[in-house]
């Protein structure tokens, strides 16, 4: 009855039937198995035992209720999710997202992609991922706290230091965590490393907030060195001006690069002549401290912004998309090739289209995979929790020299699997290497 070869088809029908209207979650798992399927088609054991079934099963979704009161006394309701998603390699691990259009979809994508990408840091961590709907831009300091409070009141019964450590993401910066996190403190009385991402003050680790943005630099920078290239001298645009965006972007310069644009959700500024370091500290400050929009960095410096929120018409020699989901489509793979672009790296989940990273590695463009390239937060996150089980701080050069170790490994890895022949396809390259670990720890609990 059950064939000892997968069919690509015939997989993706099944699980469109038994997923349906998740668009995203599809195309993820869509990405993963176009790659992985040839490979498990020449391991039959992992057919035989239905792995790649398995992996695209969530172990649990948790959906709960969270109530909150506003500054005007009225009672508001949004819905909390935490999507457990496999814990074949290690305790849960996954960033939070608060964002008024999150859906499940959204969240089961990043839960599954998270599996590889945490698989690729070579340490022992699981995959989960979460949120609510709740929107925290217009509110008040008081009303994130009351809802981060009553969104812990619930999450605390389904996490712990050994079961599942959420981290921050869209929405869920530092504020939120340190609210959660006293919540969690209060209910449990206990001090332990249930979340990452943590004030410096009471568990935190040095250079986690840089982590995403200067792992995907890192990660570029010996796909690039692989290919007789370097990042130093090299016209940038990065999308986005969140966590992981900033950091790539100071990461570039550091490194000789120029940042010529960068975004938010309201347009894009455009510098020709790359950001100096001034403007780049002032933009971290108005992001991160006064919570400003891009517009104000066009008017203070006089440069010019664009209502367009897109980076990607701006000529460059390599392309940073560090905003969100679908940002970069085929329209904008195809002006990015015709300017000369010659690497995309993703430091945002799943920020091609599909048919955008098809277009581009057919063209030759170097592209570097979200779950490679943006791993560096998570591995920071899980060298937080080392820290936190040892009760101590690393220092920021020891914390940037194993960050930069882990990028490396995972860039070894993506080599070693997507090697075919002169060309090393990097997308095919993290997803085998990503699926082998969790796939081999499987096989070996037996069926569970
Ligand atoms: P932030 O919320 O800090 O930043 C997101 C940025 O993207 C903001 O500047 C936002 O603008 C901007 N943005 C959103 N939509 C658009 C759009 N359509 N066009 C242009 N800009 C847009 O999130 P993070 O930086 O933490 O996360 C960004 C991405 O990276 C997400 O995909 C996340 O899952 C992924 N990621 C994050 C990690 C982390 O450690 N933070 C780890 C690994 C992946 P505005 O301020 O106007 O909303």
């Amino acid at each position: 009855m059950f064939s000892n070869q997968l069919d690509l088809d015939d997989f993706m029908h099944g699980l469109v039937k038994r997923n349906p209207n998740e668009p995203d979650f599809h195309q993820a798992v869509q990405e993963v198995a176009e790659s992985v399927i040839p490979f498990i088609n020449r391991h039959p054991k992992y057919v035989k035992e239905r792995i790649l079934e398995r992996m695209t099963e969530p172990d649990r979704i948790i959906l709960f209720r969270v109530c909150w009161e506003d500054d005007e006394g009225h009672i508001r309701v949004n819905r909390g999710c935490r999507v457990q998603f496999n814990n074949a390699i290690g305790p849960y691990k996954g960033g939070l997202r608060f964002s008024p259009t999150l859906t499940l979809d959204t969240l089961k994508f990043l839960g599954f992609e998270q599996t590889f990408k945490n698989s690729l840091t070579t340490l022992p961590l699981g995959a989960a991922k979460g949120g609510a709907d709740f929107n925290p831009k217009g509110k008040s300091d008081r009303e994130v706290m009351r809802f981060c409070q009553s969104f812990m009141t619930e999450l605390h019964k389904h996490i712990g230091a050994h079961t599942d450590i959420p981290a921050g993401d869209i929405g869920v910066g530092s504020r939120e965590i340190s609210y959660m996190f006293g919540q969690y403190k209060r209910l449990e009385n206990q001090f332990q490393g249930v979340l990452t991402g943590k004030g410096l003050e009471f568990g935190g680790s040095l250079i986690r907030k840089e982590a995403t943005g200067y792992g995907t630099v890192f990660f570029t920078e010996e796909l690039l060195k692989k290919h007789n290239q370097e990042l130093a001298g090299k016209r940038c645009v990065v999308s986005g001006s969140g966590n992981v965006a900033l950091y790539a972007a100071q990461k570039i310069m550091q490194q000789g690069g120029y940042v010529v644009a960068l975004s938010d959700s309201s347009g894009s500024i455009h510098v020709p002549e790359g950001l100096s370091r001034e403007q780049m500290d002032w933009l971290i400050d108005l992001k991160e401290n006064r919570r400003g929009r891009i517009n104000e960095f066009a008017e203070h410096f006089h440069c010019q912004f664009n209502p367009e929120t897109s980076v990607w018409q701006y000529p460059c020699q390599a392309a940073f998309a560090c905003a969100t989901q679908n940002e970069l489509q085929l329209e904008d793979a195809k002006t990015l090739i015709k300017n000369g672009c010659m690497v995309v790296a993703e430091g945002a989940n799943m920020p091609a289209t599909l048919e955008a990273s098809h277009c581009l590695r057919e063209a030759g463009v170097l592209f570097a995979p979200a779950k490679a390239a943006n791993a560096g937060g998570v591995a920071v996150s899980g060298l937080e929790m080392s820290q936190n089980s040892m009760r101590l701080s690393w220092s920021i050069e020891e914390l940037e020299d194993r960050l930069h170790t882990i990028m490396r490994k995972i860039h070894e890895q993506c080599v070693e699997h997507g090697r075919e022949g002169d060309y090393i396809d990097y997308v095919k390259g993290a997803n085998i290497a990503g699926f082998k670990k969790v796939a081999n720890a499987m096989l070996a609990y037996g069926v569970v």
